[in-house]
């Protein structure tokens, strides 16, 4: 099997499964279905890759689009402009997974017999910066916590929102086409054919007689942007999707372990560790720090209790210095005076 024309009955399929949200980009050829583009990352990632992007060269390549389609329209450089096409759609869906349904829209184009409408694609652009603000807003408003901060449900926010016309978006959270397919509940290799850069998708049959053990997964082809939005986030309302600050580089990132998580999982700029390395670190630094002062305090209290018994000190005496040591170790504590000092003034 030779490489397809990958702009002919091409689809974007959605899922959530195993915490995972995946994207992928099929064709049909020959009654095979090919795999063109496939990402799974961790429930909630997509949106918050989504929203910290910056993605006008692509809206740029979207709006270019009108030309081109012009062009094909007249009959100018049809073949060269539906090779250009074809790169298009590939890119687009390898910038975001978001943008595979672009490329499922060139398909469409592609398979036009009649003159391809041309703002096809351009069109989706506003539809896209709605989609960035509206996903900008749930995050923070809706689907996040801060420390110490509970309160409403997420799914009564998001209700709360819609109805005091926060969200741009008020429409039930409705799309089209779920379909619920048998999926391996397992990790599974795809086989690639030698002559085909994409690999195949096994077939039911194929799967039940390697024995690979399925499961049932609600696939969405979105047939609109809008399906895809409200997929994704009537997705994580369900499935309590929730973003926190992290406290090294104040974005949000999921959740997806711990709730006490504080960092994310970003590279911090011109270096190698992530946010949460690094707030590993600090923890362990401030940590090595308050040792040596909660020791000095330690062993200053023992000594100066046993005063107490040796009579070279009253009650009343210790007490009264014992209120005040606290005082200068929790100031030391918080870095207001120096370990050096805090202990010259408990040897005093
Ligand atoms: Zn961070």
């Amino acid at each position: 099997m030779s490489n397809p024309d990958i702009l002919s009955n091409t689809s974007l399929r959605v899922y959530f499964q195993a915490k995972e949200e995946t994207f992928e980009l099929q064709t049909v050829v020959d009654n095979k279905k090919l795999q063109i583009y496939s990402c799974s990352m961790p429930l909630g990632e997509s949106a918050i890759s989504f929203i910290y992007s910056d993605f006008e060269e692509t809206y740029t390549a979207l709006r270019n689009t009108e030309t081109i389609f012009l062009e094909i329209n007249a009959g100018l450089q049809v073949k060269a402009h539906w090779e250009e096409l074809h790169k298009l759609s590939v890119k687009l869906v390898r910038r975001h997974p978001y943008f595979g349904f672009a490329s499922q829209m060139l398909s469409q184009a592609a398979g036009q017999a009649m003159a391809v409408d041309m703002r096809l694609l351009s069109r989706l652009v506003p539809l896209y910066r709605q989609m960035h603000d509206n996903l900008t807003l749930l995050v923070k408003k809706c689907m996040s916590v801060q420390d110490g901060i509970r309160g409403s449900s997420f799914v009564d926010r998001y209700a709360d929102l819609m109805l005091t016309h926060q969200l741009a978006d008020r429409s039930p959270l409705r799309y089209s086409t779920v379909v619920t397919e048998f999926l391996p509940a397992v990790p599974f290799p795809l086989w690639k054919t030698e002559d085909c850069d994409y690999p195949v998708i096994p077939t039911l049959q194929e799967l039940r007689a390697q024995e690979v053990p399925l499961e049932l997964v609600d696939s969405l082809y979105p047939r609109s942007l809008q399906d895809l939005y409200h997929y994704i986030i009537a997705g994580y309302l369900k499935q309590g999707i929730c973003f926190k600050i992290c406290k090294n580089c104040g974005r949000y990132f999921t959740v997806t372990g711990s709730m006490n998580a504080e960092y994310c999982d970003r590279k911090i700029e011109g270096s190698q560790k992530t946010c949460r390395q690094m707030g590993a670190v600090r923890v362990y630094q401030q940590k090595q720090m308050k040792d040596p002062i909660l020791r000095l305090y330690n062993r200053a209290y023992k000594t100066h209790n046993a005063r107490i018994r040796y009579g070279r000190m009253t009650r009343e005496e210790f007490l009264e210095w014992s209120t005040r040591a606290r005082a200068l170790r929790d100031k030391c504590l918080e870095g207001q005076i120096s370990a050096a000092d805090f202990e010259m003034w408990l040897k005093e």
